[in-house]
């Protein structure tokens, strides 16, 4: 009862802080202030009361429209509160009652908050990557469950190999292939998830990545020269990373031999 009691909690609290990443996702690409004002209709402009502002539920009561102007509300904004909530039942469950938890759940607000941004603006805030980058490091130096060294070569590990990607792409490809923001990304991912989680989160951007867009491509929602961000694929990765580690080695294993 109090175990379930506890995974409720966690859940609606993830609702909460789903809700101010919507305000992050919307404002840091536009270098708005994240504190102040209070949340607007971005058409209209009418001050949203409170009832309006309730994670999930106002979507729904609102049916996905403003109160004023009737403009559609973008499903990303029940679709982050929801997986915001849902990630922290997520650590909490695999976790327990631990610094890893709250640790890995900011881990997982501040992937989602990216994903969102890369999707939209084709950039990856170093606002976020970096003080994430920070964080990770220090909680590998208390109370994640990975040693330091292991967090500081995940690092150095995850930041060169695209920095090198990055150098070289324009001579092997012609174009820029990826954004100087993954790099850092996948540095920070290296700092909560230490060195080996880096190349299996590099590994499975990769594959899911090349699959999305030649679905993207064949499907006709996209050209081939166009740009595809690559980091909500890292995110995804790095995700899968975190919970799955030990079923994707072994599948891999398996695989292999
Ligand atoms: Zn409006």
């Amino acid at each position: 009862m109090f175990l379930l009691f506890g995974y409720v909690s966690v859940f609606f609290f993830g609702l909460i802080i789903g809700s101010f990443l919507n305000v992050c996702i919307h404002r840091i690409p536009r270098e708005q202030s994240i504190v102040w004002p209070r949340s607007a209709c971005p058409l209209c402009a009418t001050t949203l009361a409170w009832k309006d502002n309730i994670p999930l539920v106002s979507f729904f009561l609102l049916r996905g429209r403003c109160r004023q102007c009737r403009m559609p509300i973008a499903f990303r904004y029940p679709f982050v509160e929801l997986s915001n909530g849902l990630g922290y039942v997520a650590t909490l469950w695999t976790f327990g009652m631990t610094g890893s938890t709250v640790l890995y759940s900011l881990f997982l607000s501040i992937l989602l908050t990216i994903t969102w941004i890369d999707i939209g603006h084709y950039i990856i805030p170093d606002s976020l990557s970096l003080p994430g980058l920070s964080l990770g490091l220090m909680g590998a130096a208390t109370v994640l469950p990975i040693e330091f060294l292991d967090a500081v070569f995940g690092v150095v590990l995850g930041g060169g190999v695209l920095w090198i990607v990055v150098v070289l792409s324009p001579y092997l490809f012609g174009k820029e292939g990826m954004g100087r923001g993954d790099i850092k990304l996948l540095a920070m991912i290296g700092a909560f998830l230490g060195w080996e989680s880096v190349l299996m989160t590099l590994m499975l951007a990769a594959i899911v990545g090349s699959l999305i867009g030649m679905g993207l491509i064949l499907g006709k929602f996209m050209n081939r020269g166009q740009y595809m961000p690559f980091g909500p694929f890292l995110a995804l990765g790095a995700v899968c990373s975190l919970f799955f580690h030990t079923q994707i080695i072994d599948w891999y294993l398996q695989i292999v031999w």
